[in-house]
C-alpha cells in the first residue's frame, strides 16, 4: 500500500488582544500549524499595525522552511477556515511546576487546615492505604485514570504543561497511557515526569534506585520529558541524593525535591527529634544514620552542579540559604505552592525577597491533598491577593515563562514566538475593557480557560 503523506494545517486564530513576543497585539493573531504526526507550532505572529494575515502560499513556504520541513510539498498543506475568539486576550499556557496527580480525585484537601504537617503525612499514608486494598491490575488502572482526570482539570484552567511528581508503579502504567495515546479524545499530556525516589532504610532507599536509574533514562515519549525527584531531606537518605544529583548533573537531568517546607523538618535534621521523627518511628523507618545532613543547606550542598533544580515549598528558606544557593547554581527555581502555602498556614513565604536576590520563582499547586484545586489560575490570583504590590505583570511571568524554563521546557513553552509550541490560554476580563492592562488581566472578575 502506498505511504500517504501526512497532512498539515495551517489557522489562524485571531483575539482582541494576543500577548506574543512580550508585547500586547491589539486585534493581533497567530498562525498555528500542526499535523497528526507532530505538535503543534507556531508559525507566524501577526500584528496589523505591521503586516496583515499571509496568504496561504506564503504560510506554506514559511512552514517548509521552519526546521524538520525539509522534502515536503506543498500539496500538503491545508489551510483551516479563520478562527475569532472574540473580546478575550490570548496568552500562552501557564505551566504548573508541581503537583501530584496521584491525588486528583481527593474532593477536599486531606485532613484539616492548619494542621500539623506530619499529622497531615498521616491522612495521605492512610488514604494511599485505601487505594491500595484494590487488586493490583485494577488498582492501577484507576490510578492513571486519577492522573488524567486532574491533567484534564489543569487544562481546562489554562494549564499547557506539568512538573508531576510520579512513583513507581503508577508512573508505568500512566506512561504506558501516554505513549499509546489510548484515549485520544484525552488533551495530550505534556510536560516533566519526575521519577520519586525515596527511602531511609538502606534496602528500600536501593531498591528505589535501581528502579529509577533504568526507568529515568528509557527512550523518551513525545511531549514528556524525564527528571529525577528525591522526595524530601525526611524521607530520603543522604545516599539517594547522592545518587539522584549524580545521575542529574551527568545525563543533564531536571531534579526536584520538597524542602524546607515545614518546622518539622528543620527540627528533624537539627535535633533528630520532633513530631517528624515519632511519625517515622512509627512506621519503623526513622534510620537516622542514614541522614547525614544536619540542615537545609546541607541538603543544598548535595544538589550542587545539577542544571535544572527545583526546590518545591521553601516556606523556611533562610535568606543565607538561597543566596547561598544563588551564588552555587544561578539556574535553581524555587516552586511556590500558593493555595498549599496557604492551606498549612504557614507564615508568609519569602518568594518577593528571593525573586529580589535573582532567584527565579515559579509556580506550583501542588496535589489536591492539601490544594482546593489544580488551577494554577486560582494560585496566581491567590498570590496576586496576598501580595497586591507586586508587579502582576511579574506574577504572570512566573505562571508561565519561569515555570517551562524551570521544567526545562523554556524552548517550547512559556511565550507565544515563532517556532514554540501553539499551547495558549484564553483570558475573559468579564467586563469591557478599552485598553489591556495586566492589573485588569489578574483580577477576580477575569476567567481563565484553555484553547480547545
Ligand atoms: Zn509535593
Amino acid at each position: 500500500m502506498a505511504h500517504m503523506p501526512t497532512l498539515h494545517f495551517l489557522q489562524f486564530v485571531s483575539a482582541r488582544w494576543v500577548y506574543a513576543e512580550d508585547r500586547i497585539i491589539e486585534n493581533g493573531g497567530v498562525v498555528i500549524e500542526h499535523s497528526s504526526d507532530g505538535l503543534p507550532r507556531i508559525l507566524r505572529v501577526v500584528d496589523p499595525r505591521v503586516s496583515s494575515v499571509p496568504a496561504t502560499d506564503l504560510l506554506v513556504r514559511a512552514a517548509m522552511e521552519l526546521a524538520g520541513h525539509a522534502g515536503k510539498t506543498p500539496q500538503q498543506f491545508e489551510r483551516l477556515p479563520d478562527r475569532c475568539l472574540g473580546e478575550v486576550v490570548l496568552l500562552p499556557a501557564m505551566v504548573n511546576c508541581h503537583t501530584h496527580l496521584e491525588f486528583s480525585d481527593c474532593r477536599q484537601p486531606l485532613g484539616f487546615q492548619r494542621q500539623g504537617f506530619s499529622e497531615w503525612l498521616r491522612s495521605v499514608i492512610e488514604r494511599r492505604a485505601e487505594v491500595q486494598r484494590l487488586p493490583d491490575a485494577e488498582l492501577l488502572g484507576k490510578k492513571s485514570n486519577v492522573c488524567w482526570q486532574g491533567w484534564r482539570e489543569m487544562v481546562a484552567s489554562g494549564v499547557g504543561a506539568v512538573g508531576e511528581i510520579l512513583s513507581r508503579p503508577t508512573i508505568e502504567y500512566f506512561r504506558e497511557s501516554v505513549e499509546s495515546n489510548a484515549n485520544p479524545a484525552e488533551p495530550p499530556f505534556f510536560g516533566t515526569i519526575f521519577h520519586e525516589v525515596l527511602g531511609l532504610v538502606p534496602e528500600r532507599a536501593r531498591a528505589s534506585w535501581e528502579w529509577a536509574n533504568v526507568s529515568s533514562t528509557r527512550r523518551p515519549i513525545r511531549g514528556v520529558k524525564f527528571g529525577l525527584s528525591p522526595h524530601a531531606p525526611y524521607s530520603t537518605s543522604t545516599w539517594l541524593y547522592r545518587q539522584c544529583a549524580e545521575h542529574g548533573r551527568r545525563l543533564s537531568l531536571p531534579v526536584a525535591t520538597h524542602i524546607a517546607e515545614s518546622e518539622e523538618e528543620l527540627q528533624l535534621l537539627s535535633e533528630r527529634l520532633g513530631p517528624l521523627k515519632d511519625f517515622l518511628e512509627q512506621f519503623g523507618v526513622w534510620r537516622p544514620e542514614e541522614v547525614e545532613c544536619r540542615n537545609v543547606r546541607d541538603v543544598l550542598e548535595l544538589l550542587v552542579g545539577v542544571e535544572n533544580l527545583m526546590l518545591v515549598h521553601a516556606n523556611y528558606l533562610t535568606r543565607d540559604d538561597w543566596c547561598w544557593l544563588r551564588s552555587k547554581n544561578p539556574c535553581a527555581t524555587i516552586v511556590y505552592c500558593p493555595q498549599t502555602h496557604h492551606y498549612f498556614g504557614h507564615p508568609r513565604h519569602p518568594w518577593v525577597e528571593m525573586a529580589r536576590d535573582g532567584l527565579q520563582i515559579a509556580l506550583g499547586t501542588d496535589s489536591r491533598a492539601s490544594s482546593r484545586s489544580l488551577s494554577l489560575w486560582d494560585d496566581l490570583q491567590l498570590v496576586h491577593r496576598l501580595y497586591p504590590d507586586q508587579d502582576p505583570k511579574k506574577l504572570w511571568q512566573m505562571a508561565t515563562v519561569n515555570g517551562a524554563n524551570a521544567l526545562g521546557l523554556g524552548h517550547d513553552l512559556g511565550s507565544i514566538r515563532v517556532g514554540s509550541m501553539a499551547r495558549f490560554c484564553v483570558a475573559d476580563l468579564g467586563r469591557t475593557e478599552s485598553r489591556f492592562s495586566w492589573e485588569s488581566l489578574l483580577s477576580s472578575s477575569t476567567t481563565m480557560s484553555g484553547l480547545e
